[in-house]
């Protein structure tokens, strides 16, 4: 009963490096593929006619390129802290049911967990259970997992046995 110490393993580090490549490379890839596309339609449609093609494929493919940056250089820093499970509440709406799991931290601000149509969070989670809150994670380690089955990835969220040692979706170590 512990929360991990594999929280400092650099596997985490290069995980979170990698998502923001990969966003950042993502939106210029869409950037490129919607100026290439307005400038080959303007080419060869008889609807538009390049330069203005070209223009508007560059203005979306701006759009994109901002988007990239931004959400690749934008992440905001969050805070780590400890808290538990205060409240858990199941809302019935007319097409889905919301699982929400509220958390308070250690200066009573409340935190909260939505699923929708999916109790596995619901029910991994129990009222005054402590938790810690890896702000650059952005997601929550249970301090006892004793008794437990599962457990889910820090970093990308991927549900393994709580047997398994490291994520065999994005490699990061398990914590427990
Ligand atoms: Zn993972």
């Amino acid at each position: 009963m512990a929360y991990s110490l594999k929280i400092y393993d650099p596997a985490f580090d290069i995980y979170l490096k990698n998502t923001k490549d990969y966003r950042f490379q993502f939106a210029f890839a869409l950037a490129i593929i919607a100026i290439a596309g307005f400038y080959l339609y303007g080419e060869m449609s008889d609807e538009m006619e390049n330069p203005e093609a070209l223009y508007i494929g560059l203005g979306i493919g701006g759009m994109f390129f901002l988007i990239g940056v931004f959400s690749a250089f934008s992440g905001k820093k969050e805070q780590t802290w400890d808290g538990e499970v205060v409240e858990k509440e199941i809302i019935e709406k007319e097409k889905k049911v919301e699982f929400i799991v509220y958390f308070e931290d250690n200066r009573q601000r409340r935190q909260e967990i939505r699923t929708e149509n999916d109790a596995t969070l619901y029910n991994y989670f129990k009222i005054g259970e402590k938790v810690r809150y890896h702000g650059k994670l952005k997601t929550y380690e249970k301090f006892n997992k004793s008794g437990d089955d599962i457990i889910f990835c820090n970093a990308c969220c991927f549900m393994h046995d709580i047997e398994d040692i490291m994520c065999k979706n994005c490699g990061c170590p398990l914590l427990k």
